[in-house]
């Protein structure tokens, strides 16, 4: 029997603008994905057949793990599946999911899942499978499967399968938080199909944010201006505690603050580690899940968890 652990890491979007309403439902979206040091361990065994999963979680947290499926339905059993199928493997996987990243939360936690099934049993089975390969598999799960399995910082169009790697910004310390409250993505997206009838806001300005971040310049600092989620111009009037969160998070002396993906989290920007460990200390005593992490961070680094 053969055994891989595979971290499985959360993403933000530092940018996150909807494009267009497809004919298909989807949306089209350009945004900037950026890996963080927020993980899930995955460890996955080789077993003579089928797949079999267990999702295990810190006792007495609760960040929405009661909502993780541990049947088919979890996108890294499906994940198992279809690369087993795929490549025509002759034999199965036991996967156990080390939870850590809060659940529906906009920070990937499934597609990541997924992204790291799927390179651990490439690992345990040497299978020949280039990364575009790879993300052609992984886009038949979600669309921010691709991104998870690439991580760093990338650009996305399309559904958010369309990926362009960007460097990575430097020296920025990122606080990460979820407020207490539940937001659907199906009804954040059905939310922002009602405001493009209503109200349609205006495309942000990607091309600027695309310069910066291609000139090697962009940090906590200079990404500011450029910070913006098109979802929030929906949640954020739903759901007080989001900015709530994001205001207490500027208060406590973070150079901008985001929603990220369909939300609620949110994070702040640091340039100073210090001032952010003290801001996430404060918060904790207000909001349940606090994290800080950097980018860019050693991919064998612990996110600091503080609540
Ligand atoms: P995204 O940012 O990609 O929209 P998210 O972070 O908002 O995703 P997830 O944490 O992926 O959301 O959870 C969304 C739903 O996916 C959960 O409510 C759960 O039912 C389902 N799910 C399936 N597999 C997993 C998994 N491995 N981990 C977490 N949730 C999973």
């Amino acid at each position: 029997m053969k055994e891989v652990t595979v971290k499985a890491f959360a993403k933000i979007n530092l940018m996150l603008d909807i494009t267009a309403r497809r004919e298909d439902g989807y949306h089209d979206l350009c945004s900037v994905m950026q890996e963080i040091g927020l993980y899930d361990t995955v460890v996955i065994r080789t077993a003579p057949k089928g797949i079999s999963l267990k999702v295990k979680f810190d006792d007495g947290v609760e960040r929405g793990f009661s909502l993780v499926p541990n049947d088919t339905k979890n996108l890294a059993y499906r994940a198992a599946e279809l690369l087993l199928g795929d490549a025509g493997v002759n034999g199965g996987v036991e996967i156990t999911l080390h939870k850590r990243i809060p659940v529906a939360a906009g920070l990937a936690g499934g597609s990541t899942d997924a992204a790291a099934v799927l390179r651990g049993i490439c690992l345990l089975y040497m299978l020949d499978y280039d990364m575009e390969r790879l993300c052609a598999l992984g886009a038949k799960l979600g669309a921010d499967v691709p991104f998870c399995i690439m991580g760093g910082t990338a650009l996305a169009e399309g559904i958010g399968e369309k990926l362009q790697v960007m460097p990575t910004p430097k020296n920025t310390f990122i606080l990460l938080a979820k407020p207490p409250v539940a937001v659907g993505t199906k009804e954040v997206y059905q939310a922002y199909d009602r405001l493009l009838e209503e109200n349609p806001p205006a495309l942000a300005d990607a091309e600027s944010l695309k310069v910066l971040l291609r000139s090697g310049e962009a940090n906590a600092i200079s990404l500011v201006p450029h910070l913006y989620n098109a979802l929030a111009l929906v949640t954020e009037p739903q759901h007080p505690e989001i900015v709530e969160l994001r205001e207490a998070i500027l208060e406590e002396g973070a150079k901008g603050a985001l929603m990220s993906g369909s939300g609620p989290s949110v994070f702040g920007l640091y340039d100073d580690p210090a001032i952010a460990q003290q801001a996430a200390e404060r918060l904790q005593q207000r909001f349940p899940e606090v994290f800080v992490t950097a980018v860019p961070f050693c991919r064998d680094h612990v996110a600091q968890e503080i609540a």
